[in-house]
Order: structure tokens, then sequence, then C-alpha cells
């Protein structure tokens, strides 16, 4: 096992090893984290409602403990079927206006379960360069031609659509907001490319879903093309601050994916109390309009307090504000020094993201103040002069 600590160290010096920091919330307090003792502003979260410690949920959750128990016992096509996914289903269903839905253990068994049930040897899936790993491992575990084109390249996608024509299907995959970069997927083009060539259309709505639409459907909703779709997913983990993840789309897709994605069939089910815990999210993500509405203000806010400062800012109107650094050592150092002001803010080196691209994601949440929010901003800028990031 020698050739581990050698590959260890080499990551290490490239500012590259990554290390488990432990870091618990403050009952009461949404939006902040305890951290090395010390009470940090949580930029790093993807809790954007603030719902990971709503009290509804949380009492949602306890009941169903104790009435259902810690574990399911066994797969959903087993014994794991309880009774709160039927419910769960069509509240899904219905809130995606489809006509059923699956729930998944997490997004990445979802994506890596749909991608592999829906294509094989002999098919094509033509995916954004930016798109989540768990997609990527999703077209690697199907077998299928990896068409990747360049980040919200249309003119790419044509290209690689007409070199695989002769796919026996054809599946365009993309993420509605990029995780990593904050901006939008060029979704009514991507519908009209499907459209034109025959294939179907995937979305990972995992940061848009909570957010967009007015009942926090998505993205394809908020921008009306919900009906071409052909797979839609989303998850629990983010917005709703649970845990878990769905498909909707046809009944046909969902029968099919009953019968063909492995990690539904061969995964004991989520824990009863978690399904609950998803229910009631499902109703405040549909009713907490101000939620929303105040995490997209200070989103823009943010952005641009960022950008007039003079940061290389990323593009888009979400909640993800990443600030472009380059330098994998800087970056570290940048999120380092940021701990030391009170914000929690990580860097992101490769290969999450492209080398030369390290960078720091703030990831707001409803649960911020405006104030916070604009002192945090205060504070980034200001050290950013001082570590040479920005240039004066
Ligand atoms: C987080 C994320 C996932 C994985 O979801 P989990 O429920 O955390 O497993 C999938 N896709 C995208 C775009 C994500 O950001």
């Amino acid at each position: 096992m020698e050739w581990m600590e050698q590959e260890l160290a080499a990551l290490a010096d490239k500012a590259l090893e990554r290390q488990l920091r432990d870091s618990a919330p403050i009952a009461g307090r949404p939006g902040f984290i305890i951290r090395d003792g010390q009470e940090l502003l949580d930029l790093s979260s993807n809790d954007y409602l603030g719902l990971a410690q709503h009290p509804a949920i949380i009492e949602a959750m306890r009941t169903a403990l104790a009435a259902d128990g810690a574990g399911s016992g066994a797969s959903r096509l087993v014994t794991g079927n309880r009774p709160p996914y039927r419910k769960l289903e069509q509240a899904l269903a219905s809130w995606q206006g489809t006509d059923a839905a699956l729930v998944a253990a997490n997004g990445y068994m979802a994506n890596t379960g749909v991608i592999s049930a829906l294509v094989g040897r002999g098919d094509a899936v033509f995916s954004d360069r930016l798109n989540h790993a768990s997609i990527v491992d999703g077209i690697t575990l199907s077998r299928a031609d990896h068409a990747r084109y360049r980040h919200n390249d249309l003119e790419h996608l044509r290209h690689l659509l007409d070199k695989h024509r002769g796919a026996r299907r054809k599946l365009i995959v993309t993420d509605t907001i990029f995780s990593m970069d904050g901006d939008q997927a060029l979704l009514p083009e991507l519908v009209a490319l499907k459209e034109q060539y025959g294939a179907m259309l995937m979305v990972d709505e995992a940061h848009s879903g909570g957010i967009y639409g007015t009942r926090g459907e998505g993205l394809c909703h908020a921008l009306g093309i919900q009906n071409d779709i052909d797979v839609h997913m989303g998850t629990f983990s983010k917005a709703f601050g649970v845990y878990g993840a769905y498909v909707s789309g046809s009944r046909t897709l969902i029968r099919w994916l009953i019968n063909k994605a492995r990690p539904f069939i061969y995964s004991t089910a989520l824990p009863p109390a978690v399904v609950a815990g998803i229910s009631q999210a499902l109703q405040l993500v549909q009713t907490e309009h101000g939620r929303r509405q105040r995490l997209l203000a200070a989103g823009l806010k943010f952005r641009s307090a960022l950008q007039d400062a003079g940061f290389q800012v990323g593009e888009g109107n979400s909640p993800i504000v990443p600030v472009i650094i380059g330098d994998n050592g800087l970056a570290l150092a940048f999120s380092a020094a940021l701990q030391a002001s009170g914000i929690a803010a990580v860097a992101i080196r490769p290969p999450t993201v492209p080398e030369g691209t390290a960078r720091i994601r703030f990831s707001l949440s409803a649960a911020h103040s405006d104030d916070a929010l604009q002192d945090a901003a205060r504070h980034i800028r200001s050290l950013g002069i001082e570590m040479g990031v920005l240039k004066q």
C-alpha cells in the first residue's frame, strides 16, 4: 500500500488533498455553524431555504420515528415500501404536474440509476462538461458513449448530435443550475435540439428545486417548459433541508425505473422517518414563498457586492456565487482567512472544477439576514485586498 502514501503526498503537494472537518449546527441559529470551536456564518451549505432545522419537519420525523421505527428493513420491492411512500409520490407527481414520481435514496443514486436504466451499449449520452459527478458516473456505469459538450455550447452539442446520429438511443442530460458555477443551462434550446434529433432530455434540478417556480417546482416550471422534459430529477438534500431524491415523468418511465434502476432495486428503502420529513418539507417548499423571494433577492445583492468589489464572479442569478481564484493554494489560503474572520466558505478545487479555476463557492440561505450578508461581503472584500486576490 506504499503507493497510496506516495499519491497522497503528491496530492498534498499540489494543495489538492481533501480533509474532513467537523461542522456542528447551532440549535435555533440556522445559517451558522460551529467549526474548530468558532461560530461561523455558513456560506457553504446547500440548505437554501433554511429548512434543515424547521420545527415542523423535525416534528414530522420524530412522530414517524416513534410510529414506524428506525429502519425500513428491506428494499422497496421486498417489504420496505411503507405507506408514507405512496402519499409522498402522489404529492410529488401533483407538484411536478407529471403522471408519476419515484423517490430515490439520494441524488447520486437517482442519477446513476436513471441514466444506466435509460441507455446502454450502442447508445449515446450528451452531457454538459460541467454536469454533476453523479451524472458522469451514471454515464460511465451505463456503458453508453459519453459525448461531453463544452459548457452551454449549443454548436458543440449539435456537432456531437450529428456525429452520433447512428446511436440507438440518445439522451441529453444537464444540470439546470450548475452546482459549482451557479449559472443556468440553456433549457429551451436543449428542448429544441432534443426534438430535432429525436433524443430524450433529462434535467437535474438539485440546485433549482425549491428555489424557482411559483411553488418551488424548479427552473423548468419557471420557464414554462416542464412538459417538454422527459425525465425530471431533483433532490431533497438541498433546498428541502432533508435527504433523498425524486424522479418524475410518465407512468411508463416510472414503471421502467422500478424494473431497471439497479440502485433502486438493490438498496434498502429510506427510513420511514426520512420519508415523513420529506413530505413535510414538500408542503413547506410549496407554500413558503417568502423564503424563496428573500433568497433570490439576497443572491442578487451579494453577487453584485462582490462584483463591484472587483472579484471575478460567476454569471447568473442563483444563490450560488462563485469567486474564481485560479490557484489551488491561494484558494485554500483565502478560505482559511475567511474562516478566521467568521465565515465558512470552502475552496473548491480540481477535479471538482476545471484545472486553473479553483474558487470559493459562496452559497446563500434564506436563513441569512441582510445585515449578516452585507457584513460578510465587506469582510470578503478587505480580505481579498489583503491577500492579493483583488488588485487595487
Ligand atoms: C448534490 C447534487 C446531486 C447529488 O444529490 P445528493 O442527494 O446529495 O446525493 C446530484 N446532482 C447535482 C447537480 C447536485 O448538486
